[in-house]
């Protein structure tokens, strides 16, 4: 890479960390934070998946610095040592994307489990309540920076089945509304993004049945790739997307046009 292409990339001279970036759109988003220069902090509960992300990453960008630390998101207290993490590899922490979650209890409201529900909600909700915890009093003391959270397209409609799973994603989306109003004035922007059905491990469980009715439901008549979300995500981390704060973006084929 010459030293020209070096000053344009977009993330360079940041620190990022990204939850869940050991599969799917975790992993697309810590390598094309990689690609445009950022030092990565690549999280995940799986390690092996975590290291097969690191592996890509140093295969992709011969320059590229990223580290693994394993996390629970639903662990407040290890979520605080995520986030010092990128402190203590990399001195500063400026973009974070909260990728982790999981699909959930597939159940109406009525036969929700009470332990599905749970579940659900402190994987997909309160994870990310207690990463933007960690995670903004840092970002502040680096000096400004960017929180993106991986919402759904049922983080602004229903779904018949995945009730817990829905309420999870609509309240990232009011936690984000709140975490960039309250420091908007302070160099920290916060932002949802909203895919559509993505083609990553987490829908692997749908049977040809459901994927044929779900594919109907996207107008491009295709799901989406984890690397088509990755874009979004960078071009809202970088100093491109200077204006946006408190916004959610659908990355969904047309999905919630009809
Ligand atoms: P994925 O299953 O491929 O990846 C999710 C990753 O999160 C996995 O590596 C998993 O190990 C990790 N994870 C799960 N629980 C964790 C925990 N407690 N602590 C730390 N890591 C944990 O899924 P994906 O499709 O890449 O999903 C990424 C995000 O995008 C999720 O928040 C998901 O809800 C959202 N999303 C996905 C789709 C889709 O269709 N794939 C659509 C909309 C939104």
């Amino acid at each position: 890479m010459t030293g020209a292409e070096n000053e344009t990339r977009l993330l360079r001279r940041r620190v990022a960390l990204v939850t869940g970036a050991g599969s799917g759109i975790g992993c697309a988003v810590a390598l094309a934070y990689a690609r445009e220069g950022a030092r990565v902090v690549v999280s995940d509960i799986d390690e092996k998946g975590g290291e097969e992300t690191l592996a890509l990453i140093a295969g992709a960008t011969a320059e590229a610095e990223a580290v693994f630390v394993r996390t629970d998101v639903t662990d407040p207290a290890a979520q605080e040592a995520l986030a010092e993490s990128a402190l203590e590899h990399f001195g500063a922490l400026h973009v974070v994307c909260n990728a982790a979650g999981i699909a959930g209890d597939p159940s109406s409201v009525g036969e929700t489990s009470i332990d599905g529900w749970r579940t659900t909600i402190e994987a997909n909700l309160s994870s990310v309540f207690y990463g933007m915890r960690a995670q903004i009093p840092r970002i502040l003391r680096s000096g400004g920076g960017v929180i993106v959270n991986l919402s759904s397209i049922l983080g602004q409609v229903g779904s018949p089945t995945a009730a817990a799973y829905v309420a999870a994603k609509h309240g990232i989306i009011g936690l984000t509304q709140s975490a960039a109003l309250s420091h908007a004035r302070e160099g920290l922007r916060v932002v949802a993004v909203g895919p559509g059905v993505i083609e990553t491990p987490m829908i692997s469980y749908l049977s040809p049945e459901s994927r044929g009715v779900l594919l109907r439901l996207h107008p491009m008549g295709r799901f989406g790739q984890p690397a088509e979300v990755a874009e979004l995500v960078v071009w809202l981390s970088s100093a491109r997307a200077s204006f946006v704060t408190g916004a959610y973006y659908p990355v969904d084929g047309g999905y919630l046009a009809r």
